[in-house]
């Protein structure tokens, strides 16, 4: 049996990273970045208010309340057209500019607009001066928003290897970075294989099962940001699979298939895979997913998983999902890995493996992360597993007792 890093270290080796490609910054979300950003702009443009209120000269509201003459307004948007004098205010919207001479803004909550004649409150003459009573001393800077105080001209913003969030595709439309090196998104093939499978919603004649695996990988391969191109079930026959295989080749930047790798299975994936890629099948050292194959088809990655549903899912879990990560220019490759507390006992029998046993987990009260095995490890029941958030890693022997320590993978 391979010892699953050796297997891992062989498939990753065999998986580099894309040529990297530039792409509008519209089409990035999710990639890798191939390159570092550097901006060629600044952020904030311009000194601007970071409230409404008055645009006003700190020293003429050192003493408070003070009543000063309101000389104009400034909405976002629009650029002050007179400087603020001694006694004046400026009447200004968040984002705006600030006015020169001014060096600090008072917030409208702070201000009680006056009449012209200075005494009574209202709605100002539109002949007449325009008075503001303000209430709040400011200190020169207060409430304004320095140009440049987010991102300045040539500031490194996010180097090689960090992925496009929503939040970063924000700041590359704040800098007007319109386009961005990155690493391509992969388009990844996945089929089913075997004879017994239905996935047309028909009746189930006997030996026939409902198909789950590919439907469920394309799913994984989505969340891993893939671009999927679904092959559909494929049945146990050679020249059919072989033609299908060919094409996905010519079509994509990897396949993952499901079925017929393991030791005893009626070997269509084995015979066509064997005949026209370059594959090693291998038996690997953990429970599930023991069988696993991967290769190359015209130098396209083939991963070979296993049919057993929940083999299926471990075995894109630990080969296909790190490989296909790194293809696309991630760094940090596997599932974040936390040491966890069982609730409960995760018993097995010494096999020489590494067993993946499923669980559900969440952090408790004393920082650590609880789990509790799912009520069925079978490897054909999906159904148990499915709902599992984690993957304890537990060590060949008999297992881990209450209130235990093991390492477990985050699932999500
Ligand atoms: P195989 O790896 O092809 O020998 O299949 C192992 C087991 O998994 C068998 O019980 C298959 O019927 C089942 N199986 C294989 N492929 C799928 C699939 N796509 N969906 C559900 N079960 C499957
Ligand atoms: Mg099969």
């Amino acid at each position: 049996m391979t010892p699953l890093e050796d297997a891992q270290a062989f498939v990753l080796e065999s998986c580099p990273p894309r040529e990297a490609v530039t792409l509008p910054r519209e089409q990035a979300g999710g990639l890798v970045l191939a390159d570092v950003v550097v901006s060629t702009e600044i952020v904030p443009p311009f000194d601007n208010t970071a409230v409404d209120g008055y645009a006003v000269r700190s020293v003429d509201v050192a003493t408070v309340p003070v009543e000063l003459t309101v000389v104009g307004e400034i909405a976002a948007g629009a650029a002050p057209d007179r400087p603020v004098g001694e006694g004046e205010a400026i009447r200004i919207m968040t984002g705006a500019p600030m006015p020169p001479g001014a060096d600090a803004v008072v917030m409208v909550e702070y201000s009680e607009r006056l009449g012209t004649d200075g005494g009574e409150t209202g709605e100002p003459k539109r002949s007449g001066v325009e008075r503001v009573r303000l209430s709040e001393s400011v200190s020169e800077g207060t409430a304004i928003r320095r140009a440049g105080d987010d991102v300045v001209v040539g500031e490194e913003l996010f180097f090689a290897g960090t992925q496009i969030t929503p939040a970063i595709e924000g700041v590359l439309a704040s800098v007007n970075a319109q386009q961005v090196s990155v690493y391509p998104r992969l388009r990844v093939a996945v089929l089913s294989t075997g004879d017994e499978l239905i996935s047309d919603g028909s009746p189930l004649a006997p030996g026939q099962i409902r198909e789950s695996n590919k439907t469920m990988l394309a799913g994984m391969l989505a969340e891993a940001g893939c671009e999927v191109v679904d092959l559909g079930v494929v049945r146990d026959d050679e020249a059919e699979l072989e033609r299908v295989l060919r094409a996905a080749a010519t079509d994509c930047d990897a396949i993952v298939s499901s079925g017929g790798v393991s030791m005893g299975d009626y070997d269509v994936v084995k015979a066509v895979l064997g005949r026209i890629a370059d594959m090693t099948w291998m038996q690997m050292s953990i429970k599930p997913a023991k069988p696993f194959a991967f290769g190359k088809l015209d130098g396209v990655p083939v991963f070979g998983l296993p049919g057993n549903p929940v083999s299926s899912m471990v075995s894109f879990e630990l080969m296909a999902r790190p490989a296909l990560r790194r293809m696309m220019g991630h760094t940090q490759l596997a599932r974040p890995s936390v040491v966890a507390i069982a609730d409960h006992e995760l018993r097995r029998n010494p096999d020489g493996k590494v067993h993946f046993m499923r669980v559900n987990g969440q952090f408790a009260d004393d920082g650590r992360f609880h789990i509790t095995p799912v009520n069925a490890q079978g490897s054909h029941q999906l159904a148990a597993t499915a709902s599992a958030d984690a993957m304890a890693v537990v060590p060949d022997g008999n297992g881990v007792e209450v209130g235990g320590e093991v390492a477990v993978l985050l699932l999500r």
